[in-house]
């Protein structure tokens, strides 16, 4: 490393040592690095001849008010996204708040009374309980008289095909894969397994409707969900797509008579799409598309940069170093509340807003333990800026995610390194 570098380094409060395993981690990444930019130069042309098929012009930037009628702008980032996921219509909007609400918006515009909802691959991401009534809530899925069934993956991370089969009952009308593990200690799904999975129950019930969860998968490999099956996929605009831009949103993604039925229950029966006025978000929305490849390639460096170091030391981490990464996250079981904290205090710290902040354990909306976040987000709650989050609750897990760019992602994770150490919770090695 330069001298001038290190000089910055250690200004900014990293020590040699860490600095050092920074350096030493990152040699041995060179190769998986090369990859990701590859499939990161794929994904840019992917985006950018979606866009210019589309005939983007800067007059799509204009803002629309009031009912938002004929907003070409929005209606054109819509055909954007259709191009770029090879499906026939979306809808990606600022109305749709988050990626929860997203789903809630797709789960509830398929299903009607009587029916079942199937997850043949575990238990959902902690706010989709509300949303689907695992927990009890008002408003949720089950309230309005659908049912929910659900079949776990097996130990070793299989899908429990007979069971699967056997889950399928006659009112079951639609499925819902999550792509990324979310919270849980599940493999994320690559998009070729979930193909598999939609095959088998397309076999089955070829009218099932087949939603994937793709938070935080989108750009991560060469194909989407909808390349392998997937009737719809649902995200979050302050995750992947969204590029570190756009300051709210979701989308949602398929066959064109389902966006047409998410689109009646997101906005009114007989409005549809034509309205949702897009108030000069427009822009954010394409351009964050646009970087989207590669603020995701940033991302994914940092977690594989992450899962080395800390796997280095002796943390169980998932997925490990070595394995091909289909999402954004890294889980690294940190054993204790402390390492938890510290880590989250050092992520904050190498923050470029609030930096100044101490994290601190949370009950938050939508989950059931108190919850450490730290972000020091330009977006509130942004997550494919560099964030950290973990349950308050054995094995203290931290999840840990985003990284605008590379050199940020890498910044944080050596910071989280260097607070641990100082507070005597992690010993550094002589050598990794
Ligand atoms: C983040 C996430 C959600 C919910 O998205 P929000 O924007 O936080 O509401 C749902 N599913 C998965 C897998 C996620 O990662």
């Amino acid at each position: 490393m330069n001298k001038e570098l290190m000089e910055m380094y250690l200004q900014l409060g990293l020590s040699p040592a860490v600095i050092r395993i920074g350096e030493e981690t990152e040699r041995r990444l060179e190769e998986r690095f090369r990859e990701i930019d590859r499939r990161a130069e794929y994904n840019q042309m992917k985006v950018l001849k979606a866009m210019q098929e589309c005939r983007v012009n800067a007059g799509h930037f204009a803002p629309s008010s009031g009912y938002g009628y004929n907003d070409d702008g929005r209606d054109t980032l819509e055909q954007v996204y259709a191009r770029t996921f090879h499906c026939e219509d979306a809808l990606v909007r600022a109305q749709l708040t988050c990626g929860t609400h997203a789903l809630h918006v797709a789960l509830s515009a398929i299903l009607r009374p009587g029916d079942e909802l199937l997850s043949p691959v575990g238990k959902p991401y902690d706010t989709l309980e509300e949303v689907i009534g695992i927990r009890e809530s008002a408003g949720s899925l089950k309230e309005f008289g659908i049912s929910y069934r659900q079949v776990d993956l097996l130990p070793d991370g299989a899908f429990d095909y007979d069971r699967i089969r056997e889950a399928i009952r006659p009112n079951t009308r639609m499925v819902t894969i999550q792509r990324s593990k979310g919270y849980d200690s599940r493999p994320t799904l690559s998009v070729s397994r979930i193909g598999e999975l939609i095959r088998f129950i397309k076999d089955i019930r070829p009218d099932i409707v087949c939603m994937v969860d793709n938070c935080y998968g989108e750009f991560v490999e060469t194909t989407e969900p909808t390349d392998v099956g997937a009737d719809m996929i649902v995200g979050s605009l302050i995750k992947n797509p969204g590029g570190g831009l756009a300051p709210i949103g979701g989308y949602i993604a398929g066959k064109k008579e389902l966006i047409e039925r998410c689109a009646y229950r997101l906005t009114s029966p007989g409005l549809g799409k034509e309205v949702g006025a897009s108030l000069g978000i427009n822009q954010t929305f394409y351009q964050g598309f646009f970087m989207a490849p590669v603020v995701v390639a940033g991302a994914l460096k940092s977690a594989i940069f992450a899962a080395c170091i800390f796997e280095g030391l002796g943390f169980p981490v998932l997925p490990d170093g070595t394995v091909s990464r289909h999402d954004i996250i890294q889980a690294v079981e940190l054993q204790t509340p402390e390492r938890l904290i510290a880590f989250c205090e050092g992520i904050q710290a190498a923050a470029p807003v609030d930096s100044y902040v101490r994290p601190e354990p949370w009950a938050m909306p939508g989950y059931d333990s108190d919850v450490i976040m730290a972000a020091g987000a330009f977006v509130q709650g942004s997550s494919i800026e560099l964030s950290a989050d973990g349950p308050l609750r054995s094995p203290y897990t931290v999840f840990f995610q985003g990284g605008l760019t590379w050199y940020h992602g890498k910044f944080g994770i050596l910071k989280a390194l260097q607070r641990m150490a100082e507070e005597g919770l992690v010993a550094l090695p002589e050598t990794l």
